[in-house]
């Protein structure tokens, strides 16, 4: 008997990274690496201004905006951008509703920040409502805290809303953008954001090792002195380019410079909203094709972003998530286990350098692992029905 096995397409004869990050990227995002430039010299200097000025306009920005570099992954930025812009005087209405939002909390706790929590579960969204209470009960909030999608489950948070009861009640808005910026466009000018939080290795297509905080001039200008650490102190990194144009310790140099590159292939896509149309489709795909194959995702539909799904485990006792994951490894696709509190699950990503076809294939090497794996899972859609 001869079969053929699915396998993924990929230009590294690397496995594809279906995961909530960092991801597949181009192979030209990693060609440009093969080089030394140095910190101080004009060549990075200017590849380095160039990024910041492209991530500020990717959120609209305009001259009211801008973009803080911090050394280290996403997390670094939002322990920036939470340290330097809640002053000690301050407090932080923290929404939460995954593992993201959590961090932030502990972030605040550990940085002697005060901080109001409002709670809801992983697949919903805040209440309007009750978070209007929250606001009414303690007047001392001066901020709110938002991640925009939330990547333990894949939810889209309702950012122009919450920004809209910022504007009321005249709080400071906070957000942790990483997973969503590149793909869900944003408008400064609309959201009056004090900081957002981006992240090269995400939606943006590079390689993980430095954040950036879109900053508010006005509101950046008021933070000297609140930041509680040396090395995270935005305020004192935006003086140090002001003077000099240089980090004060090493940069991520190669980090920097695959992002230019990546930059251009984004731009090449038609920005945000072209590679939003690329995820969307990717993420239609992997959804109607699991339920087909009888998965069940955690989101309904209308709160699922188009980043990454989370899929509720099988109870069918013979899928084993380690052979399951396993077997799509060999064939190329990296999965990855849940993470959520509230059910068993395990999370395919849609974003990154992965295109529909990967989606097809991915499909076709799901479909394989479970005939070999011997489960047929209940399926509520009938395949005849999926037109
Ligand atoms: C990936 C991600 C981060 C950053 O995580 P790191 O591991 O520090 O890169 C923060 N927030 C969200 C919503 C994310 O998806």
């Amino acid at each position: 008997m001869s079969r053929t096995i699915a396998r993924a397409r990929s230009e590294t004869g690397d496995p594809l990274l279906l995961t909530p990050g960092p991801l597949t990227t181009a192979l030209s995002v990693k060609e440009v690496m093969l080089h030394d430039w140095g910190a101080r010299d004009s060549t990075f200097i200017s590849i380095n201004n160039f990024i910041l000025k492209r991530v500020t306009e990717i959120a609209n920005g305009g001259t009211k905006y801008v973009t803080v570099p911090i050394q280290g992954s996403g997390s670094f930025g939002v322990e920036a951008m939470l340290t330097t812009f809640v002053p000690s005087t301050g407090r932080v209405l923290i929404l939460i509703n995954g593992q993201y939002g959590e961090r932030a909390k502990r972030i605040c706790k550990i940085a002697n920040r005060k901080y109001t929590v409002y709670r809801t579960p992983e697949d919903k969204i805040p209440d309007f409502e009750a978070v209007q209470r929250v606001l009414k009960r303690v007047p001392s909030i001066t901020h709110i805290f938002l991640v925009h999608c939330e990547t333990t489950s894949g939810i889209l948070n309702p950012l122009e809303e919450i920004a809209e009861l910022a504007r009321t009640y005249r709080k400071r808005l906070l957000i942790d953008a990483i997973s969503s910026f590149g793909a869900i466009p944003l408008d400064a000018r609309v959201l009056n954001f004090d900081a957002l939080v981006a992240s090269p290795n995400k939606c943006l297509e590079a390689i993980p090792g430095v954040a950036f905080v879109v900053c508010r001039n006005e509101s950046l200008k008021k933070t000297k002195g609140n930041a509680t650490t040396l090395v995270l102190d935005l305020h004192d990194q935006w003086r140090n380019f002001a003077k000099t144009d240089q980090y004060r310790f090493t940069p991520p140099i190669h980090v920097i410079v695959s992002l230019s590159q990546a930059l251009q292939e984004f731009a090449r896509e038609g920005g945000a909203a072209g590679r939003l149309g690329r995820y969307q489709e990717n993420c239609r795909l992997l959804v109607r094709g699991m339920r087909i194959l009888g998965f069940e995702p955690f989101l309904p539909d209308c709160l699922q972003g188009p980043m990454v799904v989370t899929f509720r485990m099988p109870t069918a006792a013979r899928f084993v998530f380690s052979t399951f994951y396993n077997n799509l490894k060999e064939r190329g696709f990296i999965i990855y286990p849940g993470k959520l509190k509230v059910a068993k699950s395990f999370q395919i990503g849609c974003m990154g350098h992965l295109y529909p076809e990967d989606m097809r294939n991915l499909l076709v090497a799901v479909r394989e692992t479970l005939t070999e794996m011997k489960v047929a899972l209940a399926s509520a859609v009938s395949e005849a029905s999926e037109t």
